[in-house]
C-alpha cells in the first residue's frame, strides 16, 4: 500500500488498486507521550487485577478477534493487498498465541520458591516475574496482524499495558484490535499510536518501560540507538535470510513444495520465509525439477484467487529488482521468470540457480517472492554457507533421518529451525521465537517470550538466624573458622 501524510493525516491505498482505504489523524510528539502517560495509569490498574482477571479480559478480547474475524481479514486484506485466505490464516495464528499467553501467564510468572543453598539455609528464596509497566511495540505491515501481537498478547499478558505504533501501512488493522480491546476491557490497556517512522521514534523516546520492535535490521539499529538514551531495554525481531537444505535422503516433493510455499507465500514477504537453498549434488537436479513444476502452478494477482497478492510496500519492488539483476550479472542463470516477471506492484514466482554468495541476492533480505537454489557438495557445506550469513532468524532441513536432521538444526546459527517443514515454529506457541546477529535478539512467544516482558524478582524471608553467624561486621572467630572448614570441604577436592 502506498500511503501519504498531510497535514496530519495519514492517507492508505490498497497497494493492488491504488484506492484509497483509509485516513487516520496521525499522532504527535506530545500526543504519543500523553498515550504513554494514560497508558501508565492503566498499566498500574492491570498489573493490579486478580490473574483471573487478566485472563478472562484477554479471553473475551481474543473472542472478539474470532468473532470479527473477516471484518479483521477484509482490513488486512484492503491495506496488504494479501488474499482473504492468507489475512485469516494469520489471524488464527494469532489467537492460537494471545489464548496461550492468556492461559499460561500466571502460572510461567507465579512466585515459586527457589533451593536456598548451603550458605542461606536459613532463608527462603522466592523468585517471581513482576511487570515491567509500559511495554512501547513497533511493528511492521507484512503480518499486520501476528507479528505485532506476537508482542502485544505476551505484554498484555504479564500484565503489562501496551502502546503500539503500526506501520503506515496497517494504521487500520491496529485501530480495529485496539477497538476490539476496548470492547473486552474498559480501560486503555491497549492503545495505538499512528504515523510513519517519527511516531515510531517519539515513543522509542517516551518513558516507556521497554519497547518491542518488529522490523529491519536498519531500523533496529536507529531505535537501539534511541533507546540507549534512557536505557530502555529493547526486544527485536529482526529480519531474515533464511536457508532451506536439501539432503541426499530428503523426501524432494515435500522438500520442494515447502520451499515454494516459503519462498513465495505473501509474496515473499515473511521474515522467516524461505530465501536459499542448498540441495546438495545427488538430489540437486531434481529438487530443482519439483520446484519448476510447482512454481508454474503459483500466480500473484488482486484477486482473491491469487496464490499471493501483490508487494505491499513500492520501494520493496526495487529491491526485489536490484538483487535479481545484480545476481544474473554475477553469472546465475534463472530457472524460473526472471526480471521481466516484475510488473509492480506484482512480481511473479523468480527462481535464481548458482547465485555467488557474495551476490546481494544471498547477502541481503529480498524479501520478494523469489527463491535462490544453489548446490552444495554435502549437508556440511550447507550448513557452513547457511552460516555465513549476517541473519539468523530461521532455517529449515529435509532429511528423512531424525537424529542426523536434529544434530543439524542444533549447527544452526538461528533462533529456530524447522526440520521437513517450513515455519514449524510459528505455530507452536510455547516455542520462543526470535534471532541471532541482524536477526535481533530477545525473545517472544513461549514462557521466555512473557518473561521477556517482565522483570525477575528475587525476594527472601529470613526464617531464623544463622547457625554460623559470618555477615556481621563482628563474627564469631570459631564461627568463621568452622564456615572456612565448610568451605574447603565442599569446593576444595573431588570433581
Ligand atoms: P521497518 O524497519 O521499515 O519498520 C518497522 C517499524 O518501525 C514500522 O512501524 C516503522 O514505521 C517504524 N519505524 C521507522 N523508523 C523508525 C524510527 N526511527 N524509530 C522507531 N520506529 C521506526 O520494517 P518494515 O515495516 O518494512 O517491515 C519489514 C521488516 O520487518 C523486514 O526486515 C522483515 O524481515 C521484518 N520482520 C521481522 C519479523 C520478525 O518477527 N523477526 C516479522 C515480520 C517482519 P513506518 O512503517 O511507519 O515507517
Amino acid at each position: 500500500m502506498s500511503t501519504e501524510a498531510s497535514a496530519a493525516i495519514l492517507t492508505t491505498r490498497n497497494p493492488a488498486t491504488g484506492e484509497v482505504v483509509g485516513e487516520h489523524p496521525i499522532t504527535d510528539e506530545a500526543a504519543v507521550h500523553e498515550t504513554v502517560a494514560r497508558a501508565r495509569q492503566a498499566a498500574s490498574w492491570w498489573a493490579g487485577q486478580d490473574p483471573r482477571q487478566r485472563r478472562s479480559a484477554l479471553l473475551r478480547w481474543k473472542r472478539e478477534l474470532v468473532n470479527g474475524s473477516m471484518e479483521l481479514a477484509a482490513v488486512v486484506r484492503a491495506e496488504t493487498g494479501k488474499p482473504t485466505g492468507g489475512a485469516l490464516f494469520e489471524i488464527m495464528l494469532a489467537v492460537e498465541h494471545l489464548d496461550w499467553a492468556a492461559r499460561r501467564a500466571a502460572r510461567v510468572l507465579r512466585r515459586r520458591k527457589v533451593s536456598s543453598g548451603v550458605l542461606a539455609m536459613n532463608h527462603l528464596g522466592l523468585l517471581e516475574y513482576v511487570p515491567l509497566g509500559v511495554v512501547g511495540v513497533i511493528g511492521p505491515w507484512n503480518y499486520p496482524v501476528y507479528t505485532p501481537l506476537g508482542s502485544i498478547s505476551y505484554a498484555l499478558a504479564a500484565g503489562n499495558a501496551v502502546v503500539f505504533k503500526p506501520s503506515e501501512y496497517t494504521p487500520g488493522v491496529a485501530r480495529w484490535l485496539a477497538e476490539a480491546w476496548s470492547r473486552a476491557c474498559p480501560e486503555p490497556v491497549l492503545q495505538v499510536v499512528i504515523g510513519d517512522g517519527a511516531t515510531g521514534a517519539a515513543l522509542t523516546r517516551s518513558e516507556v518501560d521497554k519497547i518491542a520492535f518488529t522490523g529491519s535490521a536498519a531500523t533496529a539499529r536507529k531505535v537501539m540507538a534511541a533507546c540507549a538514551e534512557r536505557l530502555t531495554p529493547l526486544v527485536i525481531e529482526g529480519g531474515g535470510k533464511d536457508a532451506l537444505i536439501v539432503a541426499a535422503d530428503a523426501d524432494i516433493e515435500a522438500a520442494a513444495g515447502a520451499a515454494v510455499f516459503g519462498a513465495l507465500g505473501n509474496a515473499g514477504q515473511t521474515c522467516a520465509g524461505v530465501e536459499r537453498v542448498y540441495a546438495v549434488t545427488e538430489v540437486y537436479d531434481r529438487f530443482l525439477d519439483a520446484v519448476k513444476e510447482k512454481t508454474a502452478a503459483i500466480r500473484s494477482g488482486a484477486d482473491d484467487a491469487a496464490a499471493y497478492g501483490p508487494m505491499t510496500m513500492p520501494g520493496q519492488v526495487e529491491v526485489v529488482r536490484r538483487h535479481v539483476t545484480e545476481a544474473l550479472a554475477d553469472g546465475a542463470v534463472a530457472a524460473v521468470g526472471g526480471p521481466d516477471s516484475i510488473r509492480p506492484p506484482f512480481v511473479d514466482p523468480i527462481v535464481l540457480t548458482g547465485v555467488p554468495e557474495e551476490s546481494a541476492a544471498m547477502r541481503e533480505e529480498t524479501f520478494g517472492p523469489v527463491l535462490v537454489v544453489n548446490k552444495v557438495r554435502d549437508v556440511d557445506e550447507a550448513v557452513q554457507r547457511a552460516n555465513e550469513s549476517r541473519y539468523g532468524l530461521a532455517a529449515a532441513i529435509f532429511t528423512r533421518d531424525k537424529q542426523h536432521g536434529l544434530a543439524l538444526a542444533r549447527r544452526l546459527r538461528t533462533g529456530a529451525t524447522s526440520v521437513n517443514s517450513v515455519l514449524g515454529f510459528a505455530a507452536i506457541p510455547a516455542l520462543p521465537f526470535g534471532g541471532v546477529g541482524d536477526s535481533g535478539f530477545g525473545r517472544i512467544h513461549g514462557a521466555d517470550g512473557l518473561r521477556e516482558f517482565s522483570r525477575a524478582k528475587a525476594v527472601t524471608w529470613q526464617r531464623h538466624r544463622a547457625a554460623l553467624d559470618i555477615m556481621r561486621f563482628d563474627p564469631a572467630p570459631r564461627a568463621v573458622a568452622t564456615a572456612l572448614k565448610l568451605f574447603r570441604l565442599r569446593h576444595g577436592r573431588g570433581r
